[in-house]
């Protein structure tokens, strides 16, 4: 499935001298491994992991060689998405370690958005100029199994051009637990409802060992494969992630990106590749001490790295590397477009999650501040779709402002806050059990979250050792 990407293509180039006179200053396997990356050859692992150790010159070497290679393949040309986040309910059945958003269901700061607040909320994105949303959120316990075909088909019908860029691996799978159906059936459900693509997160890192370490009942590699590969085959792109800087090694990075590109390469379904910085702040596994030995976050130089080393490994197969202002903030994203970045994801509005997580980079990126970063970089601003078909592309002379940009300090008045939203009554999470009664009572149906009729009990998503059922 070919991805768009409409970025200013200039791959003639010839890397310059200097870039090669540099290269044979380095240590030879670093030097050897760049000048394969230069002359288009997949790096293996173990040349990343050269790339992964290096200080001095050979840093320096690598960040020049990402951009290089940057450069050659997607031009000058820095894209942003004018997006909203809709995370309609923090409760959730798991207990990741890393994850300070999710709320158990009996605690006070659980919230769910109705659908109609869902649609409202892509209401207004759409008239403050948004052309997607992203919506994600906790599994509720007892979820009707059809509430995310419910979500895409309520936006679809109110917005039929907003893109929904929907429903992580973990969400697909739960939702087709719920369902009692297959990841398939659950997919083309989702496409028929209007997804347009999928976030490629509950990835963390690919590897069963460290995830049953850092969230024990997380989606398995396994089955993130299979929701990511079936989307790609039903024609949904999806993102793909990684999250770092906690208890993973080198290798494991090295081995996770090496792995995207293989179902790049087989499917063509990956429109970016995002790294994401472990948020340590609140998260219950470092502030609790549930896991040993998690370190807090990634230094400023691993941050630069993993981005270098992704564009350079994933050159030849995904044109895109977004850094991600929620987790770097403005000026480390800024850095990063000099070391092979050449998307800054999208406006958000409601970011949540990372806020949670005591991430101090606010909730909403203006249009304008996307723009004065890329040309404080010397590079072309545009805006994009989510698949990376280009909108509209900024001269320099271009200083109109977008609705946007016309919000003023009270961001959290208009559009709302996580910070406010667990501290509402009127979306208080309810567990359904309580509002059948309540229904029962009174004769009437819950609004909420009621069970699908032969929809999986809290007994069966409690079961860790289901294999079809990953709700441990
Ligand atoms: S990361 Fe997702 S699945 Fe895990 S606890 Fe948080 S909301 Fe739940």
């Amino acid at each position: 499935m070919p991805v768009a990407n409409n970025a200013q293509l200039n791959t003639n180039r010839p890397a310059p001298r200097d870039l090669e006179a540099l290269l044979g200053c380095l240590q030879p396997d670093a030097a050897r491994a760049l000048s394969n990356a230069l002359e288009g050859r997949d790096l293996s692992v173990e040349e990343a992991l050269v790339l992964f150790d290096a200080t001095g010159l050979e840093y320096s070497a690598l960040v020049m060689v990402a951009d290089e290679l940057r450069r050659r393949t997607v031009g000058d040309v820095v894209t942003f998405v004018v997006n909203r986040n809709i995370n309609f309910t923090n409760v959730c059945i798991k207990r990741c370690g890393f994850c300070a958003f999710s709320r158990d269901y009996r605690e006070e700061e659980g919230y769910f958005l109705p659908i109609t607040e869902v649609v409202r909320r892509a209401q207004e994105a759409w008239d403050y100029g948004a052309t997607e949303v992203c919506v994600q959120a906790g599994l509720p316990p007892q979820m009707e199994g059809d509430l995310y075909i419910q979500v895409c088909r309520a936006i679809k019908e109110a917005l039929p051009d907003m893109h929904i860029h929907g429903f992580s691996p973990e969400e697909v799978l739960y939702g087709s637990v719920r369902s009692r159906c297959t990841i398939r059936e659950y997919l083309q459900g989702l496409k028929d409802a209007g997804v347009g693509s999928l976030p490629g997160t509950s990835a963390e890192v690919l590897d069963q060992e460290l995830r049953d370490r850092i969230a024990p009942g997380r989606i398995s590699v396994e089955q993130w494969l299979e929701v990511i590969t079936t989307a790609h085959e039903l024609g949904i792109p999806t993102t793909s992630t990684v999250m770092f800087g906690h208890l993973e090694t080198n290798e494991h990075l090295a081995r996770h990106i090496a792995l995207l590109r293989d179902i790049q390469q087989r499917t063509g379904g990956f429109t970016e590749f995002v790294p994401l910085s472990f948020v340590h702040t609140e998260a219950p596994m470092f502030m609790k001490g549930l896991v040993d030995n998690v370190r807090p976050g990634p230094t400023g130089m691993e941050v630069v790295k993993v981005h270098a080393i992704a564009r350079i490994m994933l050159n030849n197969w995904m044109p895109n590397i977004q850094a991600s202002w929620v987790k770097e903030g403005a000026r480390m994203s800024q850095l990063l477009l000099t070391a092979g970045v050449n998307d800054l994801g999208g406006t958000l509005i409601n970011e949540s999650i990372s806020t949670a997580a005591g991430a101090q980079h606010g909730q909403l990126m203006r249009p304008s501040q996307f723009r004065q970063i890329i040309r404080q970089a010397g590079r072309i601003p545009a805006e994009r779709h989510t698949t990376y078909a280009i909108k509209r592309v900024f001269s320099d002379a271009d200083e109109a402002l977008d609705p946007l940009d016309l919000v003023g300090d009270n961001v959290e008045e208009i559009f709302g806050s996580y910070q406010r939203l667990v501290k509402l009554d009127t979306y208080r999470f309810a567990h359904p059990r309580r509002l059948a009664r309540k229904g029962a009572a009174r004769g009437s149906d819950s609004p909420q979250g009621l069970p699908n009729e032969g929809g999986a009990s809290d007994a069966e998503e409690h079961n860790p050792s289901d294999p079809e059922d990953d709700q441990g």
